[in-house]
């Protein structure tokens, strides 16, 4: 067995851990259920990956987010590790085959969904392989005080009864207490369990909120004052284009995303902005999920988030590289009730969420008394329409039925062009035959897609373009073509989310609706916009109260947020040395470090009462730390 650092080494090419992983690694190589809360960036995957590596079975990692699944077999795949991933979308023969890799030990990472851990297929194959661990990605999920709740992830507990010494390792970015022992609790972590935190404090970012009727002018204020890559954030698609637009009037260069653009688009933009071609971003919160770059210096919230864990991490993608950087909000009392507003709307009244559960019904077209498991490609503006919803009515009554357990909707994720063949490989050849022209199209097929006779494998239409020296629009039209003529069968790639029901269906007004639920969620929704606003409102230490909020006590002001320079602002010098001067009623001298942590040594005006008041020699600093000669 190789060590965690040789693994470590060998796979990713990293020579040390970051603070807590080895730790985390330990915790669960010694057989504890474990619980891991690392800010975003704290580098979670090698937190679970490694372990696995250094132990024989399966790691089975359950994750909410289907983009982030493709996205880490992806990049595990790169460094030659097997990983697969099973979600609401794939075929029940790509499920099957999957699941029998795993069981056969050609899999070393099963990324799954917490909808599906629930099917029985899942269930019957877990028992037959062998588990290392449980890693529960987003652990948050599992808590009804969390943000994101998700009741399948309450059922992830019973996977012990399945393998009775199975352990977990639960990650997550973004716990309150209540959260952390929620998932304690709900994971059912078993006596020596351990717990891992580190500190969500980001001295390098600097936090402010402003209060403007003029947002725009602040945010050409903020940009002048801080150079550099900047993300601003707003709350609909709209205004992403309106300002990513007005602000290229003014002469910068900036660019707009949101979910509704094609995967290719939003590929493009996140490249340019991530290599600084283009400065500012201007998006939704679609924006940022797994992304790392280390030198964004400015992030601008031009309309307020829903609630403190969204704003700790968007507000986070700031100065990853320990580089001072700004977080700041623009905000205004028109602001402060929308956002009022938009929580009180989240949870719609029940007879439109029955209304949609029938609708949803109907749109999957599912018999009354069947239909569980049931799934399809979902597109909200196309349901809407049809039946003659709201979008955003629609979506919120379909998320509390998620919430309910009654369905599931996926995150939309990039499905890439499949084919499959029809034909046996004689019919083929006759064909070839008769239609010439088609034949060189035909054999670039086989060849790029390798397996095509048995299943549905990935096509990539500029590869068969570049072997038949055409292009991949003609590609696209000769594959449309033999589609209509039964030789194959062809799905183009595209951008899809997925709705399943969960359960079999049943007339509207039978449907249970779990009342205790649904009030907690709303007044949760509504607690958590309730912060959000406190926070803009804050007279104290902002990130003080940030840090707060996640169970974390600064021990000082932090001396740089805005409302900390007003403090200090509104001093005179004689007061800050006053202060200084109290800071020794208790002992003779102070280490140099913990001098700098007390006083807001990052402060002109305080480093220059300091100055003073060691020309004056009243201060004196030698050997490592400071006296006060009285
Ligand atoms: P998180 O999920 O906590 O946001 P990730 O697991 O995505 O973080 O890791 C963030 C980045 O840090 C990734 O690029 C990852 O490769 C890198 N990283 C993680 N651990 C280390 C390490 N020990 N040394 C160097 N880079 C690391």
């Amino acid at each position: 067995m190789s060590t965690i650092h040789q693994i470590l080494k060998k796979h990713w090419g990293y020579s040390d851990f970051r603070p807590q992983q080895e730790s985390i690694i330990n915790a669960i190589l010694g057989g504890n259920d474990t619980l891991a809360l690392l800010p975003t960036g704290g580098g979670k995957s090698i937190c679970f990956q490694v372990p696995a590596m250094a132990l024989d079975g399966i790691c089975i990692v359950v994750s909410p987010l289907v983009a982030l699944m493709k996205d880490q077999v992806q990049n595990l795949t790169k460094v030659g590790i097997k990983a697969a991933a099973i979600y609401s979308g794939l075929s029940k023969r790509e499920i099957d085959i999957t699941l029998d890799n795993c069981i056969y030990g050609k899999v070393k990472f099963l990324y799954v969904s917490p909808e599906r851990l629930q099917t029985e297929i899942f269930q019957v194959r877990l028992s037959k392989m062998q588990v290392a661990f449980v890693a529960v990605d987003e652990a948050h999920c599992i808590s009804q005080w969390g943000y994101d709740f998700r009741p399948p992830y309450l059922q992830i507990a019973q996977l012990r009864e399945i393998i009775p010494d199975i352990r977990f390792l639960a990650l997550t970015a973004s716990a309150t207490p209540a959260v952390e022992a929620d998932i304690i609790q709900k994971l059912e972590f078993k006596e020596g369990y351990k717990t891992f935190r580190k500190s969500f404090d980001r001295p390098n970012v600097v936090y402010a909120v402003t209060e403007s009727e003029d947002k725009q002018s602040r945010i050409l204020y903020a940009l002048q004052k801080t150079k550099g890559s900047a993300i601003i954030y707003v709350r609909n698609r709209r205004q992403t284009r309106h300002l990513s637009n007005w602000l290229k009037t003014e002469g910068y260069s900036a660019d707009f995303y949101h979910a509704g653009l094609t995967n290719a688009d939003r590929q493009l933009k996140q490249d340019l902005w991530i290599r600084g071609k283009i400065q500012i971003i201007v998006c939704t919160n679609a924006f940022g999920m797994g992304i790392d770059k280390p030198n964004v210096r400015l992030v601008i919230h031009y309309e307020l988030p829903d609630s403190l864990e969204a704003y700790y991490q968007e507000a986070g993608r700031a100065g990853r590289d320990g580089i001072k950087s700004f977080a700041i909000a623009v905000t205004n009392p028109a602001d402060r009730s929308s956002l009022q507003q938009w929580a009180n709307s989240q949870i719609p009244d029940n007879e439109t969420i029955r209304k949609v559960y029938n609708a949803l019904g109907n749109y999957l077209q599912i018999p009354l008394g069947s239909g569980k498991d049931t799934s399809k490609p979902f597109d909200i503006i196309g349901f809407s329409n049809h039946f003659d919803i709201k979008p955003a009515l629609a979506l919120n009554a379909i998320k509390t039925l998620h919430q309910q357990g009654v369905v599931e909707l996926s995150d939309s994720f990039f499905n890439p062009s499949k084919v499959v063949m029809k034909q046996s490989n004689e019919a083929l050849y006759k064909f070839m035959v008769a239609n010439k022209n088609l034949e060189p199209f035909i054999k670039a097929i086989l060849r790029t897609s390798v397996g095509v006779f048995d299943q549905f494998v990935a096509i990539k239409e500029n590869a068969v373009a570049k072997l038949t020296g055409t292009t991949s629009q003609e590609v696209v039209k000769v594959l449309n073509r033999l589609n209509q003529l039964d030789i194959l069968v062809y799905e183009q790639a595209k951008e899809t989310a997925f709705i399943s029901f969960l359960q079999n269906r049943e007339e509207s007004k039978y449907l249970q609706i779990n009342k205790t639920l649904l009030e907690q969620r709303r007044n949760l929704i509504i607690e958590k916009a309730k912060k959000v606003i406190e926070f803009a409102q804050a007279t104290s230490c902002r990130s003080k109260i940030m840090l707060n909020y996640f169970g974390e006590l600064l021990k000082r002001d932090c001396g740089h947020c805005d409302v900390c320079l007003e403090a200090i602002k509104a001093k005179k010098p004689s007061e800050i040395q006053k202060e200084i001067e109290q800071l020794f009623n208790q002992r003779l001298e102070i280490e140099v470090e913990e001098f700098k942590l007390l006083v807001n040594v990052g402060n002109t005006k305080v480093r220059n009462v300091i100055k003073y008041m060691v020309d004056q020699g009243e201060l004196l600093h030698t050997n490592g730390v400071f006296k006060l000669v009285r």
